[in-house]
């Protein structure tokens, strides 16, 4: 495809634009369980009036626009409150995989400055996020997996076992994206601690949410800065905080630490080059909506939203555990939890769901539907449990799953050799940016 010879009108585009979005997932009617944290029409309207205004604007020049150094530094100050450490700092990212790639570069690059460590290693649970793992692969740290709790929650025996002196990082979640489950974090962060490495705590979920809990309600286990040894937390704006696509944090407990995660270049001919994070312009439009909708909801908009999503995550697990075939994993400690089935095929339990036009996503081991409730599923609790009593009772009539989406799904998880496994994922990324009319 080669773009137009003369440009098309502005109707033209838009018209084109809203005929290709009306083929997307109905995410505001409740039918997808992942992707989109939508809070309302009113912080809808407050988004784009502030990402529109700022969307020249560039984060790589806090110089040029002052503008974005107040909005940053207060969305970091405001968000070091929230995690129990008003003397935090951080930067903003363009997402949750960024934080991430910060957290564990700052991570290696305090061991190499303390201690030397050139080959380093960094304990994470199987449920700790695949961004950690990314990250392990482009900065060249080890990752070293460790199981689980029977209660879903990082085996701490495990954790202490697999440390060595090569260890530059301890990762635990709050919560984990799986099963919704916190970890043990102040145990794994006085792991850490003794031995004068950085803990991780990925609050890319939580980070937004868990601090409202107990005011509605929910008590929740230690997970931030007031926990000793915690020393970074990655905090998605995008997510609970209901900001603009493009928008997380970085944290970290003093600026010692948060050095390692700064980058510099003294000798280009384009001049002295300074970036505090992974991406070299940062759009502006994002840290513009971000300090907008911390102030438009204030703490009474995030309490009152945090509120609506507990009462419906509650009425959803406990419709959920009273269909007989079906069970929630473990206890989640917000609103984000996995089910599953003992008897029945729950992959054939989706196919039934997705013919009825609801779309849970599927997971593997152990083979689980994963629900992440938002503002916009408290509608639709009595419609999902009615489905889903449909779906397993149909799928317990014994239907075989049809070489469909959810059979491979079941097929690859039970294929050893998980290289074939990455080589059908890694062909399936490359077909993405194909044209579709110009795909053979
Ligand atoms: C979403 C998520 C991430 C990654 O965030 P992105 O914004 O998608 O890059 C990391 N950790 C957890 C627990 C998440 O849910």
């Amino acid at each position: 495809m080669k773009m137009p010879a003369t440009g098309k009108t502005k109707d033209q585009v838009s018209s084109e634009i809203q005929e290709a979005l009306a083929n997307d997932a109905d995410w505001r009617g409740g039918k997808i369980w992942s992707l989109v944290y939508f809070a309302g029409d009113d912080v809808a309207d407050v988004l784009r009036d502030a990402y529109s205004r700022a969307i020249y604007t560039n984060g790589l020049g806090p110089g040029a626009f002052k503008s974005l150094q107040k909005f940053e530094s207060e969305v970091i100050a405001m968000t070091a409150n929230l995690l129990g450490h008003p003397d935090a700092v951080g930067n903003m990212t363009t997402g949750g995989t960024e934080s991430i790639l910060m957290g564990v570069k700052a991570a290696r690059d305090r061991a190499l400055d303390e201690r030397d460590v050139t080959a380093p290693e960094m304990v994470l649970p199987i449920t700790a996020h695949p961004a950690f793992d990314k990250a392990a692969q482009y900065l060249g740290v080890k990752p070293v997996h460790i199981p689980l709790r029977d209660d879903l929650r990082a085996d701490v025996d495990a954790a202490r076992d697999a440390i060595t002196a090569d260890t530059v990082l301890i990762v635990g979640s709050a919560p984990n994206y799986p099963f919704g489950t916190i970890d043990p974090i102040p145990e794994l962060a006085a792991l850490a601690e003794e031995r004068g490495i950085n803990c991780h705590v990925d609050a890319c979920l939580g980070g937004f949410l868990l601090p409202f809990l107990p005011r509605v309600g929910h008590e929740v286990p230690p997970w931030d800065f007031s926990v000793s040894g915690v020393s970074s937390i990655s905090a998605d704006l995008h997510k609970y905080g209901y900001s603009a696509r493009g928008s997380s944090t970085i944290m970290y407990r003093d600026r010692g630490l948060r050095r390692h995660q700064f980058f510099a270049q003294t000798d280009w001919p384009g001049g002295l080059y300074g970036s505090p994070t992974m991406t070299g312009s940062r759009p502006g439009g994002a840290i513009a909506a971000s300090w907008a909708v911390l102030n438009f909801l204030g703490e009474d908009g995030y309490t009152r939203l945090a509120d609506d999503i507990m009462k419906t995550t509650t009425a959803l697990t406990e419709g959920i555990n009273a269909i007989p075939e079906l069970k929630v994993l473990g206890e989640p400690d917000m609103s984000v939890f996995a089910f599953t089935s003992d008897v029945t095929d729950i992959y054939a339990v989706t196919e039934a769901l997705e013919k009825a036009g609801w779309h849970p996503d599927r997971q593997q081991l152990p083979p689980s539907l994963h629900l992440m409730v938002t503002p916009v599923h408290g509608p639709i609790i009595e419609p999902f449990l009615a489905a889903l009593r449909d779906a397993v009772a149909e799928s317990a009539g014994g239907k075989p799953a049809d070489g469909s989406r959810a059979a491979f799904y079941g097929m690859l998880g039970t294929v050893e050799d998980r290289s074939i496994v990455r080589n059908v994922i890694i062909d399936f990324i490359d077909k993405l940016t194909q044209v579709e009319s110009e795909v053979a």
